[in-house]
């Protein structure tokens, strides 16, 4: 009988205490903004690696809907990782992103940002896609020389990943809205780090052939620089984000860049699209092989790719055996011209290819230059 009353009294003080709660935060309880969960999937080439992440979506103290937010990198070290212009990340929260299968099949590059810090970069042993980058905290004690990085370090927690956007294969069940929002956002100058504007960026990604030249409808010549590459031509090196694999390119002729947004390219980058540049065998050489392999990626065509960092170098087709393709976001920007202008001076030729596979949240950018459905 005392034990019944004790529980019975423990059982109104419960029942006060949340009626008092209630009557204290009415406000705040009727105003809880409710909360939009989306599951979304991002999955490597091979397929073996599934990562899941949780997104949500709220309404904002002004009333706009709020989610969680992407960014691109423009930084020297997430371009050379992921050999691309730049890469594109969605932040999650650690809590909200898990391994659906193929833990055992992750592997990780320790990498610097120069936003994010020390990151543990993951990526898939078997295809060697790009899948997500985790800031580490940063230590101390380290002596790194690299104050900017320290800086930046500094402010990075570690409860957030960025998720890379390249693998997200769920374009069709994130909902129109949200990824017109990304769209956007991913447009805005706040949104891309250490952009080319800014001062960072790579020469290349937005360099245009000089257009007040052009002679016919995709190419465009400039005698000035045909006569001065023919006199002296120019060395161009590239190599990937460990340093094991490492060539050099002679530019003797004006060249082109192909700017290629397929799911390969996309889920190998970890990024929105990965540029390719055609130069003859005979002007590229390895100066650094040590873990570089000849990989078969396509049925037309295979690609040297770093074992030991995952960065992708080349690729070679089968039907082609008198070229090699680097990838434009493997080169040194210090062998590179300071500008975009002078860059786009040795180019006779840019496009856009495989648009027909674009990614909803990915804006091909309005240069002029052709955008090609498939490969050409
Ligand atoms: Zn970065
Ligand atoms: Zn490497
Ligand atoms: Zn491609």
């Amino acid at each position: 009988m005392g034990k019944w009353l004790y529980s019975t009294q423990i059982l109104l003080i419960v029942c006060y205490l949340l009626l008092e709660k209630s009557r204290h935060y009415p406000v705040l309880a009727l105003s809880m903004p409710p909360i939009t969960k989306t599951t979304i999937h991002s999955s490597c080439n091979c397929k073996k690696v599934v990562i899941e992440i949780q997104l949500r979506e709220h309404q904002n103290a002004n009333g706009n809907k709020a989610d969680n937010d992407v960014i691109n990198c423009h930084c020297s070290f997430c371009r050379k990782y992921h050999t691309s212009g730049y890469t594109s990340f969605l932040s999650v929260g650690k809590e909200n992103v898990s391994v659906c299968h193929g833990n055992n099949k992750i592997g990780i590059f320790l990498s610097e940002c120069e936003e994010l810090g020390t990151v543990e970069r993951w990526f898939c042993t078997e295809c060697s896609s790009k899948l997500l980058s985790m800031p580490l905290p940063h230590d101390d004690t380290k002596n790194d020389s690299r104050d900017k990085i320290k800086k930046v370090g500094e402010k990075t927690t570690t409860t957030i990943c960025y998720v890379n956007l390249g693998p997200i294969q769920d374009d069709e069940i994130i909902s129109p809205d949200l990824l017109t929002r990304w769209k956007k956002r991913l447009e805005r100058e706040e949104n891309n780090l250490h952009h080319n504007d800014g001062g960072g960026g790579g020469v290349w990604v937005k360099a245009l052939p000089p257009a007040a030249i052009t002679t016919s409808s995709n190419t465009y010549i400039n005698d000035d620089i045909i006569n001065e590459l023919d006199e002296n031509p120019i060395l161009w090196t590239g190599s990937c984000a460990c340093g094991n694999c490492a060539y050099e390119l002679t530019i003797d002729y004006p060249t082109e860049l192909q700017h290629c947004y397929c799911h390969l390219c996309r889920e190998l980058s970890g990024s929105g699209f990965m540029t390719w540049i055609p130069i003859e065998k005979q002007n590229f050489r390895w100066v650094n092989k040590k873990s570089c392999s000849l990989v078969r990626t396509t049925p037309f065509g295979r690609r040297h790719i770093c074992m030991d960092c995952q960065g992708v170098m080349t690729i070679i087709y089968d039907d082609q055996p008198d070229h090699v393709w680097p990838s434009a976001g493997g080169l040194d920007d210090s062998s590179l011209p300071t500008t975009r202008i002078d860059m786009g001076n040795y180019l006779n030729r840019v496009c856009h290819i495989c648009c027909r596979y674009q990614p909803a949240w990915l804006k091909i950018p309005d240069d002029g230059m052709e955008k090609i459905d498939d490969a050409c």
